[in-house]
């Protein structure tokens, strides 16, 4: 290995010739003292103040939060859709704070996956063409079967061809989520995604949800409802934006089929 030298300790102890993780890991996601203002006839909204946080990949992380906690506001800044008015956010490495708008538009397509509060669908699209659509911007190959099986996952093969005008608020939030999964992004941020679905159908997508970390992502689920949080492993909780708590839930992690809500 020429150029590299090892501390002959490490060596001895027969460590691998080139580390494959470095000591520290850095996080996939870091926020730091991150802000976010508004300005609204005249009168500042402070969103978000102060917020540091740190998510590593594999990691399925609730953020708790009444309404108007700040909690869409943090997830649009750490997708790219917003941007922070103090501190700092980096993913993968990369800054996002001040990134240009090219730079921007690469990272929401191939390294975040969004599942909107309001699902925002493509209304000139059938649902399998929302789903195929997320898979295509994120530059995958066979987006028309990735469409179809995520749309089976979350139930709605007989749904396909529907447009989402044609579909019930449950049905187009789940083909929100599917579009979101078929992005196969490292990073997936999902707003309220259960909040339309009865209990048996938001079981199946926290499930899902719950996956896509155990495969390695770094998942971040906002939900008001202090019941979904118990499927975390780690809830962030925030109140008037700011960060009160983080840690594991209490009582320790449930099974998302043994929640009640
Ligand atoms: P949550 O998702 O937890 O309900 P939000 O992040 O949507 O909360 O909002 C946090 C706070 O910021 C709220 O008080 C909201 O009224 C305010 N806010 C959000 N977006 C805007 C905006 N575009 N202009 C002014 N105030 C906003
Ligand atoms: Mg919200």
């Amino acid at each position: 290995m020429p150029g590299l030298a090892l501390p002959e300790a490490a060596v001895r102890a027969g460590e691998p010739a080139l580390a494959e993780a470095p000591a520290n890991p850095q996080p996939l996601i870091a926020l730091a003292d991150v802000g976010r203002r508004y300005r609204l006839d005249g009168l500042e909204v402070a969103a978000l103040s102060g917020v540091s946080l740190q998510v590593n990949a594999g990691e399925f992380v609730v953020v708790l939060g009444p309404s108007g906690s700040g909690k869409t506001t943090l997830l649009n800044l750490i997708g790219g859709l917003d941007a922070a008015t103090s501190g700092h956010i980096s993913v993968a490495g990369q800054a996002i704070t001040g990134a240009s708008r090219g730079t921007l538009a690469a990272y929401r397509r191939r390294t975040t996956s969004f599942v909107f509060q309001t699902f925002n669908l493509f209304p000139g699209l059938t649902a399998l063409e929302n789903v195929e659509f997320g898979a295509e911007a994120a530059g995958r190959q066979g987006t028309a079967e990735i469409a179809r099986d995520r749309l089976a996952e979350v139930g709605l093969t007989d749904r396909m061809n529907h447009f989402p005008h044609q579909l019930s608020g449950g049905e187009q939030q789940r083909v929100a989520s599917a579009r979101a999964l078929a992005t196969n992004n490292p990073v997936l941020l999902a707003d309220e995604p259960t909040g339309e679905l009865d209990f048996a159908t938001g079981v199946t997508i926290l499930e899902l949800l719950r996956a896509q970390a155990v495969a390695g992502r770094a998942v971040i689920v906002v939900t008001h409802n202090r019941e979904i949080a118990r499927a975390a492993d780690r809830v962030v909780e925030l109140s008037s934006g700011r960060i009160v708590s983080d840690g594991a839930p209490a009582g320790g992690r449930a099974d998302v089929a043994k929640l009640h809500w």
